[in-house]
């Protein structure tokens, strides 16, 4: 039986196949940059088409090129986009809605809580997990400041950090479980001049400052 007290996700693999354009997940312009870096490296291919807005939608016809069919589970869990976090929450940037998907198989069966799930503080009751990656990219989207996405292969991590946060605030660090010594670090607070100053021109991947909706 179901647990509908909170989000539990029944591992039904059904929101990592698509077959509609529609419910293919929308991704940051650093997360194309990061996720390109990942399938190079696992030697898949993605596709990916700009919106207007600045942000991505991830054209998948069928099973996602990073879920496994053998063990049913994602390649990049610990590092999969926040989409997939925070699924089975949506959210509809052109109409600053929070929507749940009723895709989701545990969603289908426990359509009463979800039903009560009808403010943000709910939300996260429901979602706690989902929530949190809501967050996030609510951070990203509408944060006061600019944030900057960058992308090192870097041993020395700790170090690194320890120079760029003396005038950056640190948002998040991604280690990556795919490709060794990656890391996808989320800056605010900063300026992109002081950051491409403190990474070694050689360890860096990629430095993008996200500006989307806030335009
Ligand atoms: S990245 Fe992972 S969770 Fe997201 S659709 Fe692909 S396999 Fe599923
Ligand atoms: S559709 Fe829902 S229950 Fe199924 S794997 Fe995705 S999140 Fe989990």
């Amino acid at each position: 039986m179901t647990n509908c007290n909170r989000f539990t996700c029944l591992r039904c693999s059904d929101c990592c196949y698509f077959s509609e354009i529609r419910e293919m997940p929308i991704l940051l312009p650093h997360e194309v940059y990061y996720y390109k870096i990942l399938a190079k490296h696992m030697g898949v291919k993605l596709e990916f088409n700009r919106l207007e807005s600045g942000l991505y939608k991830w054209v998948i016809r069928g099973y996602c090129p990073f879920y496994d069919s053998s063990t049913r589970s994602c390649r990049i869990h610990g590092e999969k986009p926040l989409a997939c976090r925070m699924f089975p929450l949506l959210l509809d940037i052109s109409e600053n809605k929070l929507m749940v998907s009723s895709l989701c198989s545990w969603v289908k069966r426990c359509l009463e809580r979800v039903k009560s799930t009808s403010n943000l503080e709910s939300a996260a009751l429901v979602f706690p997990g989902e929530y949190e990656a809501l967050l996030e990219l609510l951070t990203v989207l509408y944060g006061g400041e600019s944030v900057i996405a960058v992308a090192i292969r870097d041993s020395n991590i700790d170090s690194l950090l320890k120079a760029i946060s003396s005038e950056c605030t640190v948002i998040k660090t991604t280690k990556s479980s795919v490709v060794e010594d990656l890391y996808l670090i989320l800056l605010s607070n900063c300026t992109s001049d002081f950051v491409e100053k403190t990474i070694d021109p050689n360890s860096l991947e990629f430095l993008i400052e996200e500006k989307l909706a806030r335009e």
